[in-house]
């Protein structure tokens, strides 16, 4: 069975097409700078070279229309006829208390989808966009939903309601959803594999440290909480997001800076963060050369991001009352070794031991703690396309 995984953003689009008979990808690639000047699509098939295809898209339907075509093309293609494609698998972003996992798209999902537009404006307009080209497209191949809020919907009500008038949650769903679901949920899964136990018998806690990061704790398989909360600025400092901070902040800047609604937010998910510290860059190889080359507000920033992390992570032990493994994911999770050290420094008294050796390591599936660490170590590097491609198999 082939499965095309599809991840649209505001202006770009991820895909992947996946053998599941054998969990290859047959193509990968993205389309990008979608409805603005130097529209191009990136497409790979692995093993092969790159290539780049330069063409106006004025929207998303355009985007796939280009990327069918490639699929399928005679030299860089990695199918004969779009045939092959059995269903297609979408990321979508926000799926509300409607959507507990995921879900074969019909007209019934698709409107439920519109109604969560209101709770994630920039993301899931995007992805209903993308469904839609597919469904024009593609007619009669069946689609799946696969979303970054599902894995979260067993949080309990402790963890998810916010100390604000309880009339709130009822009136507008004002809660807690959390992100990175998809990402959680894998490299959990994959940390039970690699210790060789059973999901029921286990209290992770997963680090999905990129650009946007959160944390989760994962209990008996089940998220019980997470640090991005009722849209993905809660939480870590990230490359641009301000994480937690007191709420009094928020008023008190627009008055004295003199903002609007869009200025504080875009002040608080584009302009702070890692990026905001440091006045350097929302790219953390940057802020760490800097850092390392004597920047004291870079510097600032790494260590503003670790401890923050470190936090977490002990908040999260606390509320399962202990912790088997923690695992490190996403871009900074996956490749910096000395982030990670300073994350789980200090962490000793909780039986976290880091070995340096097994640390100095990147982007591959590793326990990166010592023989005698109680709680291990890892990383595991995410795979969403293939969680996603493994959900619309189980569904279609
Ligand atoms: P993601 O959002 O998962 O793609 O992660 C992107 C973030 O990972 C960026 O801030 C990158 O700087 C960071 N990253 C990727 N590779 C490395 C590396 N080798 N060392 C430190 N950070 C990295």
């Amino acid at each position: 069975m082939k499965v095309l995984v599809i991840n649209c953003g505001s202006s770009s689009l991820k895909y992947q097409l996946i053998d599941m008979e054998n969990e290859n990808v047959l193509a990968i690639g993205l389309a990008e700078r979608i409805g603005i000047e130097g529209a191009r699509v990136k497409h790979e098939i692995p093993g092969m070279d790159k290539v780049v295809i330069e063409q106006p898209m004025k929207d998303h339907k355009d985007a796939l229309k280009i990327v069918l075509d490639a699929l399928v093309d005679e030299k860089h293609g990695a199918i004969k006829e779009l045939k092959e494609i059995n269903a297609v698998g979408h990321r979508v972003v926000h799926g509300g208390e409607k959507f507990s996992g995921s879900v074969v798209i019909d007209d019934e999902v698709i409107k439920a989808l519109e109604e969560c537009v209101e709770l994630a404006p920039l993301h899931n307009p995007p992805n209903l966009i993308g469904i839609r080209a597919i469904a024009e497209l593609m007619p009669g191949v069946p689609m799946v939903g696969v979303f970054d809020t599902a894995f979260h919907q067993t949080m309990p009500s402790s963890s998810y309601i916010y100390p604000l008038p309880y009339e709130l949650y009822e009136k507008y769903g004002i809660r807690k959803y959390g992100f990175h679901g998809t990402s959680h949920r894998y490299v959990s899964a994959r940390t039970a594999d690699i210790l060789g136990k059973d999901m029921n018998e286990l209290k992770i806690i997963t680090c999905h440290l990129g650009n946007g990061a959160s944390l989760a704790a994962i209990e008996n398989g089940k998220s019980i909480d997470t640090s991005m909360g009722f849209t993905p600025l809660e939480g870590l400092a990230m490359g641009t997001r301000c994480g937690d901070i007191d709420p009094a902040i928020v008023t008190f800047i627009m008055e004295k800076e003199n903002l609007d609604i869009a200025g504080i937010n875009n002040l608080m998910n584009k302009k702070s963060g890692v990026f905001g510290i440091s006045g350097v860059s929302s790219d953390f190889r940057d802020i760490e050369q800097a850092a390392e080359d004597g920047n004291e507000r870079a510097q600032l920033a790494l260590e503003k991001f670790d401890i923050r992390v470190k936090k977490y992570i002990a908040a999260y032990a606390a509320v399962m009352g202990g912790v088997d493994a923690i695992v490190f994911t996403a871009g900074l999770g996956e490749n910096s070794a000395s982030n990670r050290e300073k994350i789980c420094e200090g962490l000793e008294f909780m039986g976290v031991k880091i070995d340096k050796e097994k640390n100095n390591v990147r982007g591959k599936e590793v326990v990166v703690s010592t023989d005698d660490s109680r709680v291990k170590v890892l990383v595991v590097p995410t795979n969403e396309e293939l969680m996603i491609a493994k959900d619309t198999v189980g569904l279609v």
